[in-house]
């Protein structure tokens, strides 16, 4: 973990070296499981705002060990490795237990929108009283659903949307195959209402 596998380029004396993913110099520094491993130079921080198996910490021989103890001590510091800084690199799974918990909501939300799916079709279909509903003069107990849109009458005769009663009818048999599917479009009633002027009221009071 923490180690580059393919080798750095040597740009000169020492331990300097450049990553070979963004070409920039990188300190290259023994670990103590006989290995190395790229650090960025210069910079030492808190060992607390680095992910915990990220803490490279130094030993008084110069070779560099993953800090294990955890909670890290208030006062620790580390270094950083280069992969975790490289803009030619992806960045590794840094938190897997918050991966594993993003994964599992994911398939959470999936099943219950299809439960919410499932249990708004059955609500458009079923609404009524089993046997009060006919097609063709045949009892069904099909998931037909109806709706019924009610505005004013003047509402669907503004001349600058001479079509709205078609284009009501259409946008809300889509709306509803959007949510319960296509294979609801053909049973789809939409029934739209006109309320002439003075027959609503609000608080008692014709509006
Ligand atoms: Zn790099």
């Amino acid at each position: 973990m923490g180690v580059v596998e393919e080798g750095p380029v040597r740009i000169s004396a020492g331990q300097v070296f450049t990553c070979p993913c963004c070409g920039l110099p990188q300190d290259r520094v023994p670990t103590l499981e006989q290995d190395w491993v790229l650090l960025e130079p210069g910079v030492d921080v808190l060992a607390h705002l680095v992910p915990a198996e990220h803490r490279w910490i130094v030993l008084s021989d110069g070779r560099v060990t993953v800090y294990g103890v955890c909670p890290p001590d208030a006062q620790q510091r580390c270094r950083v490795e280069h992969r975790l800084a490289c803009a030619g690199q992806e960045l590794p799974d840094l938190w897997p237990w918050l991966t594993a918990m993003r994964e599992e909501n994911a398939r959470r939300s999936e099943r219950e929108a299809n439960t919410w799916a499932e249990g708004r079709a059955a609500a458009a279909g079923r609404g009524g009283v089993a046997g009060r509903r006919g097609i063709g003069g045949v009892p069904t107990e099909n998931d037909t659903p109806l709706v019924t849109l009610s505005m004013r009458e003047a509402a669907y005769h503004l001349p600058e949307a001479p079509d709205a009663p078609a284009q009501l009818v259409a946008a809300t048999t889509d709306a509803l195959v959007d949510v319960l599917g296509e294979d609801i479009r053909r049973q789809v009633i939409v029934t739209l209402v006109g309320v002439p002027d003075g027959r609503t009221g609000v608080a008692g009071t014709p509006a």
